[in-house]
């Protein structure tokens, strides 16, 4: 095999605010020879890169396929080839619900020196923006994340006996997701919320009850990407945290 010449840092970009992404992840980002992105929340970042940084968009939004997974691994083992410092962007945390995992264990297969850099997962972020926490003590102590969405559609989506679950990719995917809340026991009042941008200065929430927020989604046309919450944490509102960006 070929000798590489440099390191691949799987980074996370944080959920939307370009000031939530780590300092160490914010370094390595400011070296880079090489950046390879999904579509992220947080595209500012991009900016902080060195003029001459090579800037590569790999990111799927949802049906548009722009590189296939093999794709991206390739061409990470390319850059990494003829760069020193090559980063893999990826939204929020880097494997959370994301590929990260799979392209760090592909490129320690081919001998590449990694490193991942964890993010703040709009999972927890997102809920925090508008001031729910996950749990409370005493009272809520546990919380689930889940996808609101899998690669056969027709398959059910989880929804386990937990204080707080929050999902993502559940937009498109929410009746499926409160028939599973439904069947799962849970009562039809139960509090629930979407987050939509997260962390963005455009974020919104929309509160409602898992009998009601189909409708009120619609109505409101909550688009991804958002977190869907459910849980009486929605109730415990802290206040909103403020960003800039
Ligand atoms: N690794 C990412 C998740 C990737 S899956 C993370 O840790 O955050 C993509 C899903 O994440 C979206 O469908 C949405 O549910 C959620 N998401 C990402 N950014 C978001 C944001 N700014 N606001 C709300 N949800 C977001």
């Amino acid at each position: 095999m070929k000798s590489n010449k440099g390191k691949i840092y799987i980074v996370g970009a944080g959920p939307g605010d370009p000031e939530l992404i780590s300092v160490k992840g914010f370094k390595v980002l400011k070296r880079a020879d090489c950046i390879l992105y999904d579509f992220l929340s947080a595209p500012e970042l991009l900016d902080h890169a060195k003029p001459a940084c090579e800037k590569i968009c790999v990111g799927k939004k949802d049906s548009l396929h722009l590189k296939e997974q093999e794709e991206t691994n390739k061409l990470l083992m390319d850059k990494v080839l003829v760069h020193e410092v090559v980063v893999r962007l990826k939204g929020g945390d880097p494997f959370v619900f994301s590929r990260g995992s799979e392209e760090a264990r592909h490129l320690r297969e081919m001998g590449i020196e990694v490193e991942v850099i964890p993010g703040i997962t709009s999972a927890f972020a997102g809920p925090l923006s508008f001031g729910i926490p996950l749990t409370v003590k005493g009272m809520i102590q546990s919380v689930a994340v889940i996808t609101g969405r899998k690669k056969d559609i027709n398959a059910e989506i989880e929804a386990p006996e937990c204080g707080t679950l929050v999902y993502l990719m559940a937009v498109a995917n929410i009746s499926n997701v409160v028939k599973a809340l439904m069947k799962s026991g849970r009562s039809k009042d139960t509090p629930c919320a979407f987050i939509e941008r997260a962390t963005r200065r455009n974020e919104r929430i929309i509160a409602a009850t898992i009998g009601t927020i189909e409708e009120k989604a619609k109505r409101e046309s909550i688009k991804p990407p958002a977190v869907f919450i459910v849980g009486e944490v929605v109730n415990y509102n802290e206040g909103r945290t403020k960003h800039e960006h």
